[in-house]
């Protein structure tokens, strides 16, 4: 079995939404999160940490 394609975030397939608390999905590609509402976050590897990415949505 080989997985390509699924390599998820640090945090996993997805997490709760650190401002709304909606379940966020992980983009595989990008090592993102997507919320509806806020737009993309970044899962930062290096530490930890999980970064709001500037969005036209604001
Ligand atoms: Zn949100």
């Amino acid at each position: 079995m080989y997985n390509f394609g699924l390599h998820y975030p640090i945090f996993g397939s997805e997490i709760p939404c650190p401002h709304c608390r909606q379940t966020n999905l992980a983009l595989t590609l990008t090592g993102t999160y997507l919320c509806l509402r806020h737009g993309s976050f970044e899962a930062d590897s290096l530490s930890s940490e999980l970064v709001h990415l500037p969005s036209e949505w604001d």
